[in-house]
């Protein structure tokens, strides 16, 4: 199968200094990316800043901005089996870009900020996907119904929650837990286990190799 996977933060540029971001690491992306080469397939991995490096076989994009990472996907998207968007894109970016480093001034300062447009929200509309399509959810309250919404809302096969509100797994932690929900009613809990394990065994659950 082909897959394509995004992983990673975006950074979104307030003037040529400053950005606003998040505190995704990528790994659990690049760990997916690792499984899914050594299960044997093809993988392009569409990343936003991170110091991680390309497991082998993988194509990497680098993207820096949710716009860079939206345009990267729709043109790679075409003839993927599966898309995996485990990215932790910005929602918000600075309505206006400063073209010189903004000056600090007495008081305070307000940034305006306007909505970037959702890559795997537009995946079954206007991207034409037909493949088998995963969305992450980094939740930190009523993660089971806002996981759910999502799912049918972006139109995924596959939702992938996690309670980012236990600081010891999730953002930056080598390890993760997770609930996986399908389309067809499905609900499977994966306990707290390494980011690479998890990610094999989520690979099995997409492409039906495993007995979960
Ligand atoms: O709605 P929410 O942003 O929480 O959904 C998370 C899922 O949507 C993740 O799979 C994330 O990669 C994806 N997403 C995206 N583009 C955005 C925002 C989120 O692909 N602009």
């Amino acid at each position: 199968m082909r897959f394509l996977i995004t992983a990673g933060p975006t950074r979104e540029a307030i003037d040529p200094v400053r950005y606003l971001s998040n505190h995704s690491s990528g790994k659990m992306g690049f760990a997916l990316a690792a499984a899914a080469a050594k299960a044997g397939h093809d993988v392009v991995l569409v990343a936003g800043p991170v110091c991680l490096s390309t497991p082998e076989t993988v194509e990497r994009v680098n993207v820096v901005s949710a716009d860079d990472m939206y345009a990267a996907v729709e043109e790679r998207i075409d003839g993927v089996d599966a898309a995996i968007f485990c990215a932790a894109v910005a929602d918000y970016r600075p309505a206006k870009v400063a073209a010189q480093k903004i000056k600090k001034k007495e008081g305070a300062m307000t940034i305006e900020l306007e909505r970037t447009r959702d890559i795997l929200g537009s995946a079954r509309g206007e991207f034409g996907f037909n493949g088998l399509l995963v969305g992450f959810a980094a939740e930190t309250e009523n993660v089971k119904e806002n996981a759910l919404g999502k799912l049918k809302r972006k139109g995924c096969d596959y939702l992938v929650a996690n309670d980012v509100s236990d600081a010891s797994i999730g953002f930056g932690s080598d390890d993760n837990a997770v609930t996986v929900f399908s389309s067809d009613g499905r609900e499977i809990s994966l306990g707290r286990r390494s980011k690479d394990e998890l990610a094999a065994e989520l690979i099995g659950i997409f492409t039906g190799v495993s007995g979960k």
